[in-house]
């Protein structure tokens, strides 16, 4: 996705209505730091309030447009009988440990139109398992003994984003955001 400054994710934040609680709690500046090349090979990026497990989750829709939504994130997954259990991310297809697995929760957009919940890596680091850059990337592909070039999973990836986008109901917004300032 295009990099955003703070002045744009602000607008950005106003036009998707985010609730106004996450509005005010989430924190930009713990994305401000990436650069202009992280931002172009990230399609999932959580913009966290302090917690860590609350904010805004950006999305890439196409080259120019992003989807927008908050999010409410649980870390580790276990099964009925309290084991850790091992997921599929509903993004980016990595398998993962119990320990490493979560759910994330999308708020569709305007009040009271309620969530969507979904399974995902637990550090919503899709971008970099996609692109075999972490241990669990080399551990997913063993256990899926899948063949797949990474480009294949970014493409793989960037169709989920939209198929889930879909469900929860979520715009794509191009607008001011995509003229971007020096
Ligand atoms: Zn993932």
């Amino acid at each position: 996705m295009k990099q955003l400054t703070k002045d744009q994710f602000d607008s950005l934040l106003q036009t998707a209505v985010i609730r106004p609680k996450i509005r005010r709690e989430v924190r930009f500046a713990n994305v401000a730091q990436l650069d202009e090349a992280t931002w172009l090979h990230t399609e999932v990026l959580a913009v966290p309030d302090r917690s860590g497990n609350k904010g805004v989750l950006l999305l890439k829709a196409t080259e120019n447009a992003l989807y927008v939504a908050s999010y409410e994130l649980k870390r580790g997954m276990t099964s009925s009988t309290g084991k850790a259990q091992p997921i599929i991310c509903d993004f980016c297809r990595t398998w993962q440990t119990g320990t490493r697995a979560g759910s994330i929760t999308l708020d569709k957009p305007g009040r009271a139109n309620g969530s969507v919940t979904f399974l995902c890596c637990a550090d919503l680091a899709c971008s970099q398992h996609v692109r075999s850059l972490t241990s669990a990337a080399r551990t997913s592909r063993s256990q899926l003994r899948e063949d797949m070039t990474n480009e294949e999973r970014i493409a793989r990836l960037e169709q989920r984003i939209n198929e889930l986008a879909q469900v929860v109901e979520l715009v794509a917004y191009t607008g001011e955001y995509a003229n971007t300032e020096k």
